[in-house]
């Protein structure tokens, strides 16, 4: 039971923390020298706080935007743009995961990529698959698949019990972004 093992950790549910959590094992992974890389399936997604932090926790934690992203409501643009956009990151997703370079990748919103279609669930679980014995992976966004689930080590769903936008109270800056 000691030995080093990468794991397959999944944020799910309708409830808020999935991305900050993740980001929090990110924090904790960077504190033990571990290198850090996030990479956003969600284009404009990104909150400033989280993108400030890392600009001042240098090289080993990195948060990267994928390909050209691609947006949560695909209006007005061709359906098959924001799958180019999503097959792009996942090839992205591959490379960095195979590279060597990196302990922890967080792929923040990729449930929601798989879950429209736009990144095909089997590329995905071959990917998990085939990843480096000890490199950890952190999928966040709502609905994952069953198949990842599956495939995962470590599932949490977060569960809304109330949230403060209901009550029509304001995003907060350092809680919202
Ligand atoms: P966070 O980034 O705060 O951890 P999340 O990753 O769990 O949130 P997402 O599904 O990525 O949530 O949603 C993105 C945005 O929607 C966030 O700004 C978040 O605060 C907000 N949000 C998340 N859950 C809820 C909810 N149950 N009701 C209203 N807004 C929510
Ligand atoms: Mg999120």
């Amino acid at each position: 039971m000691t030995e080093t093992k990468g794991l397959i950790i999944v944020n799910t549910g309708n409830g808020k923390g999935k991305t900050t959590a993740a980001l929090g094992l990110g924090m904790r992974a960077w504190g033990q020298g571990l290198r850090v890389l996030v990479l956003q399936f969600i284009k404009g997604n990104w909150k400033y706080g989280e993108l400030m932090a890392a600009e001042r926790m240098g090289a080993d934690f990195v948060i990267r935007q994928l390909g050209e992203g691609f947006v949560r409501n695909a209006e007005g643009d061709a359906r098959s743009d924001h799958q180019a956009a999503a097959e792009e990151a996942l090839t992205d997703a591959r490379t960095e995961m195979m590279s060597g370079s990196w302990d922890m990748i967080i792929l923040d919103e990729i449930n929601y990529a798989i879950k429209f279609g736009l990144v095909p669930v089997a590329q995905v679980i071959e990917l998990l698959k085939g990843k480096p014995e000890n490199l950890h992976v952190v999928l966040t966004g709502r609905d994952a698949q069953p198949e990842i689930i599956d495939l995962a080590d470590l599932v949490t769903e977060m569960k809304e019990i109330k949230h403060p936008l209901k009550q029509g109270i304001k995003a907060q800056k350092g809680i919202e972004y």
